[in-house]
This record gives C-alpha cells, structure tokens and sequence, in this order.
C-alpha cells in the first residue's frame, strides 16, 4: 500500500477522551472512530488488525476440529423466554420492536439461539460431539462504556458452543477450547493466563477466564508468579486425544491463578510468599462447561445408545476479538507508539522514502516495495513528500515490525536502513538483504 493513496487519518494531539494508552494509540493512528458511546468505526488500519485478529480465531478454532458459521446480530425475544434469560439480562440489553410490533434484541450472545438450531437438527447421539462457533458482533448496553474498544458496547466476539453427550465429553471439549485458546492468543504474541473465575449464576466451578496482566485491567487477579513461565510454544497437539489435553489443561490451571471472585486468601498463603502477585488483568476471554442448563429449559434432546431420550451437556467458550486489539497494544506499546506482534501487524515492513521525487530513491523504494510484496509480505510505503521527522513518527506510531529507510546518501554506498520497531536497532546493508531479514 502506498500511504499517499491510503486513508491514514493519524492525529498529532493526544485526544483528551482516551484514559489508557491503547485507546490513546489506537485514536493517533487512525484505526478507529468513535460513532456514539461504546460504538466505533473500524478504519483502514484498525479493520486490518481485526481482520488478522479474527483470522488466527479462525485458523485455530478449526484445527481445533470446531465448525465456523454465522447467525444474526437481530434475535427474537421468544427463544429468550423460553431460557428465562429474556427478563434476567436486564438493561444490558438493547431490546428493539419492529414495524409489527415484534421483540426483538441485538443479541449479547448466542446459547439460545444455537441451541434452537440445534433441537432443530439433532435427534441421535450418533451425531455428537458437535462445536459449532461464529463470529459475530454483539451489543451490551454497558453500564460504563470505556477505554476505547476494550469495553464497548457493540463488540466483535467469537463464540462456540459445544454439544456432547456426557459430562466427560463436554469436559474434554472444555479442554479442547482451553488448548485452542492458548495457542491463538500465542499466535497473537500474548500471554493470556488461564484464571479460576466465577461461573455466576451458571454454578459449578468449570469456568476459567483468560487474563492478559496489564495495569490497566479492569479485574483484580491473585497468582502464583510461577505460571507466567508456561507456554504452550510449538508442541504438537492432537485435539482428538483426550488425555493430552486434560494434560494441557492440568498444566495450565493447576498452580494457584484466581479472578478476585473466586480468590480464596487461605488456599493463597500456601504459595510460597515470595510467588505470591496480586495484579490487575484484562479478560480475553473465557471458557464455560454448564452442563445441562439451556438443553434442559429449551428441550434439547438426543435419542441416546438406550433409546431413551437425553438432554445434551454443553459449555459456551467465547474470545473478545475487538478487545483484543486494545489488549495487544496495552501489553505491546513504548512512549512512541504501538509496537505489533508479527502474527497481527496490520502491515510487515513500513518503506520510507527520504527523499520524494528524486528518481534514483524512488526507483529504489519502488523496487523495495514490489520485492518485498513479491515475497507475501505486506509493505506500507511512505512515498509522501514531508519531513523525514514526520514519516519516522508516523512509522514509530503506527508500530511495524520493520522499517526500511531509503536515501539518496545510503543508497549512493549501496545501503538502506533496516530498523527493527521492537528493539529500535537500526543496521544499513543492500536492499536484498534487508529484505531477506524483514521476514
Ligand atoms: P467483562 O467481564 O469484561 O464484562 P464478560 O465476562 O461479560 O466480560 P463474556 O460474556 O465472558 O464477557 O464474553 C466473552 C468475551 O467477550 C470476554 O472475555 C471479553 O473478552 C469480550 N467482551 C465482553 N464484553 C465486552 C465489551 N463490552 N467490549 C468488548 N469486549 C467484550
Ligand atoms: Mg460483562
Ligand atoms: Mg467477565
Ligand atoms: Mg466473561
């Protein structure tokens, strides 16, 4: 992408609105714009983060063996009181009546109406294990819309529900989700730790969320500072195998981490004092087994091995993809600007041009360009006609991974710049080479 037939509405003022610096960095660099309280405008860059966001849900959700689909943001209000959930929602949500005086609502999530599709369709346990999920957008009219898209009210979430037979089933979809969920936040160069949360009014205790530390979360969190030393990093994992990913799953949840709901101060004190954290975290999601609660209230049945019909155990598993975007830039930013992780960078490598209109540096950036585009890898050039201090703020804001520098001098010894954002290194070498670094 060439910048100057980009839309790259980038403000030079700190917007005095945002409190955090996700918010902050993503109103700078143009990603987003406010439309009313908790509703954005996803702008070029911004669209492009969401969209590499919403791909690795995507790639790993189906490794996972878990099935896309896609049903409506607008729901009837009746499969609502079929769950009793149409009154307990409560203000939270938008509720909306049409021309024939209809209910409807913007649906907050999903467990109705999947499990009305599902008694639709499924009458035989020979057809379970079942996972369906979409992504979707959802509205909860927040209390306190806030920080940016990390609480908004109109949020892209991506939510699967699982359908099995047998508690001991659906445990292992829990765990399949909890291994799949890992591996997408790593994908996206986050460290997302699996906490012991409250399940609610749902009971039982098979609930984890998913916590990013940062000092600006909204929840209060109690763990053993030896569990930010596990990674699931590249080991193989066979989604079929239920003893791995109870493995996985006991690895991951056995020492001490609890949401402040759940924190227990006595079962606390038996970590050894000097592992013991208290922080502040951001919930990117969260995973659910509930048993038989919705199949229960909406009649959700399968015929059974016995013949005898049998309500379906289920558990809902969902990931804040739009809060996502903020999370990563909380967890990934310096006083400059937003720094991205390879896996979700809206582009690889930033081009910039010194020297606009003289033709040895435009041939050069131009060749830069197609080589590195040639190679898959995304390039945003700068061949705008300003200031060298400009292009390289705007690159710094902005955050790419790469930034190769291109000007008359360097290239009169046969160099260009390459400049990691991460490390804010900067080494001259040919084209070539930078190019070969850069991926
Ligand atoms: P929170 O505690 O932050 O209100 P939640 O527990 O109500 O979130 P869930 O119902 O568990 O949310 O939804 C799944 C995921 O959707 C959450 O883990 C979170 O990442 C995301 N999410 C929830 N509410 C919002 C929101 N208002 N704006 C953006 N993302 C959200
Ligand atoms: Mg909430
Ligand atoms: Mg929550
Ligand atoms: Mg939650």
């Amino acid at each position: 992408m060439r910048l100057s037939r980009y839309f790259l509405p980038v403000l030079k003022e700190t917007p005095s609105e945002a409190q955090i610096a996700s918010h902050r960095l993503m109103l700078r660099a143009g990603m987003i714009k406010q439309s009313s309280a908790g509703i954005y405008s996803w702008l070029p860059l911004g669209y492009r983060v969401l969209k590499r966001i919403e791909r690795i849900v995507h790639e790993e959700q189906e490794r996972a063996g878990h099935i896309p689909m896609l049903m409506p943001t607008l729901q009837g209000a009746d499969l609502w009181r079929e769950s009793g959930r149409y009154d307990a929602f409560g203000p939270e949500m938008l509720r909306i009546t049409d021309r024939q005086d209809r209910e409807m609502l913007y649906g907050p999530t999903n467990e109705e109406m999947i499990t009305d599709i599902f008694r639709s369709h499924v009458s035989s346990y020979k057809d379970l294990p079942l996972t369906l999920y979409h992504i979707q957008w959802k509205f909860r009219d927040e209390v306190r819309p806030r920080f940016g898209v990390m609480r908004g009210r109109e949020f892209l979430m991506k939510d699967g529900y699982n359908f099995d037979l047998t508690k001991e089933d659906a445990l292992h979809a829990y765990n399949r989700h909890l291994v799949s969920y890992l591996r997408t936040y790593e994908r996206m160069g986050l460290q997302a730790i699996p906490m012991r949360a409250d399940s609610g009014a749902m009971g039982g205790d098979n609930t984890h969320e998913f916590l990013v530390l940062a000092e600006t979360g909204e929840s209060e969190v109690f763990y053993d500072a030896n569990v930010t030393d596990i990674v699931l990093g590249k080991r193989d994992i066979d989604y079929d195998d239920v003893e791995q990913c109870a493995g996985v799953m006991e690895e991951f949840t056995s020492l001490y981490a609890r949401t402040d709901e759940t924190h227990d101060e006595a079962v606390f004190e038996k970590v050894p004092e000097e592992r013991r954290r208290s922080a502040r975290g951001i919930e990117v999601g969260q995973i659910f087994y509930f048993g038989t609660k919705y199949s229960d209230a909406m009649n959700a049945k399968v015929q059974g091995p016995d013949g005898k019909p049998t309500a379906v155990h289920m558990g809902s598993h969902g990931i804040g993809v739009s809060r996502l975007v903020g999370a990563i830039i909380e967890a990934s930013h310096d006083d400059k600007g937003i720094i991205w992780p390879e896996g979700v960078t809206p582009f690889h490598v930033g081009i910039v041009n010194l020297k606009q209109g003289d033709s040895a540096t435009d041939s050069a950036c131009d060749g830069i360009y197609k080589a590195l585009e040639a190679e898959g890898l995304s390039a945003l050039y700068d061949d705008r006609k300003d200031r060298a201090g400009a292009k390289f703020a705007t690159m710094d804001l902005i955050g790419l991974p790469w930034r190769i520098t291109v000007g008359p001098r360097g290239l009169g010894n046969g160099v260009v710049e390459l400049t990691s954002r991460r490390t804010g290194e900067s080494e001259e070498m040919s084209a070539e080479a930078a190019i070969g670094r850069a991926k």
